[in-house]
């Protein structure tokens, strides 16, 4: 398969790898932002076959982990509503809010579809008048633009019936915040290659330069992150905190401007609570007033909403890199992907996910074959 194969070559993984051992002098504690590949990394086990002393550290980029409880539970109040079909992407369905999930609502009768894309949920206004079509609009830099051309399209078609619950959230004020906490091991990160496909790398200069912190672009199969990890820790060796650009075949530094544009033109940046890891300023977008009239969230006006993480899952400390799925007491037994406590194990991008799917210290219990 080329362009594919290319990327998994074992052989010159194994160099990488020599070059690596030859490299790294010192212990290294790096994180890779997006979930996406977390999955690599532990599917293929490279986390398992870098030199002694290279740590890898699994960060927050999981666009389903992080989605605020609270949206989850007001898509959840939204979705029972009898006039509204809510259309989400499938991940999001089996995420737990505090009392149910969306898959359980639908069992129950709510209209919760599936879509691939938001011009699925507008195409279904278009084709449903006398439903009010509700779009769960999350993620990352990345489809934010997707979200926001479905939304200029809702207007130029003048839809009354079409809304997005708008819960999108931004990679570099988390990266921030993270080295913000005394606590944080993070000394290099290995930065999002999709992310900055659209966004450029502009945003991490300052964060490596104030930081002193490496930021490497990388991709996404395994010889783009033993590269990307080899980039890292030449910089630490050397005493480099600079942004450098692994995925030079996807990511340019000025990103996608079209794709700023349309992102910049429907949506502004706001505070934004990120599941288990908490407020963030300036960390996420919500719909320009110019397009207040999509906003789910001001058409459906849901209230007094109580919501409440379950009470085992360390999803907060999971998603900031300080403890590893394995760490957790319902890992593996009470929390699989069939009966997931938290969003980490249900989302395709999820830690727990990863770990359960490549059988890291689990014991599978009778409930769970
Ligand atoms: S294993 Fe389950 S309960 Fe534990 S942190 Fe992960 S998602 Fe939460």
């Amino acid at each position: 398969m080329r362009y594919l194969d290319e990327y998994r070559d074992p052989g010159l993984a194994r160099g990488l790898l020599d070059r690596l051992r030859r490299r790294a002098t010192r212990p290294w504690r790096i994180m890779e932002v997006c979930g996406g590949q977390t999955h690599t990394l532990v599917r293929q086990g490279i986390d398992e076959l870098l030199p002694a002393g290279i740590r890898m550290i699994h960060g927050p980029g999981c666009p389903v982990c992080v989605t605020p409880l609270e949206t989850l539970d007001r898509a959840m109040a939204v979705a029972a509503r009898p006039e509204v079909t809510f259309t989400s992407f499938g991940d999001m369905l089996r995420v737990p809010g505090t009392r149910t999930d969306l898959l359980s609502l639908r069992a129950r009768g709510a209209d919760v579809r599936v879509v691939y894309s938001p011009m699925d949920a507008v195409r279904i206004a278009v084709a449903e008048p006398e439903r009010q079509v509700v779009f769960l609009a999350v993620g990352f830099e990345t489809t934010a633009p997707a979200n926001a051309m479905a939304v200029l399209h809702a207007r130029r078609l003048a839809l009354a019936n079409f809304s997005v619950l708008v819960s999108h959230v931004l990679v570099p004020p988390a990266m921030t915040a993270l080295l913000a906490d005394p606590d944080c091991e993070v000394q290099a990160f290995l930065a999002a290659g999709h992310v900055c496909a659209v966004m450029g790398w502009t945003q991490y200069e300052p964060i490596a330069a104030r930081r002193h912190v490496p930021v490497v672009v990388t991709g996404f199969e395994p010889l783009d992150l033993l590269e990307g990890i080899l980039m890292a820790v030449e910089q630490l060796e050397e005493g480099r905190g600079e942004v450098e650009n692994q995925y030079a075949r996807a990511v340019r530094r000025s990103g996608n401007r079209p794709a700023q544009q349309v992102i910049g033109r429907v949506f502004q940046v706001t505070d934004r609570t990120w599941r288990g890891i908490g407020h963030l300023p300036a960390s996420g977008l919500q719909l320009a007033p110019e397009f207040a009239a999509f906003d789910a969230a001001r058409r459906f006006g849901v209230t007094d909403l109580r919501s409440a993480e379950h009470p085992e899952c360390i999803a907060g400390a999971i998603l900031t890199g300080a403890r590893e799925p394995t760490d957790c007491a319902a890992y593996g037994t009470r929390c699989t992907p069939r009966t997931p406590l938290g969003a980490p194990m249900v989302s395709a991008e999820g830690t727990c996910a990863a770990y359960y799917a490549a059988g890291r210290a689990t014991v599978p219990t009778r409930s769970d074959p």
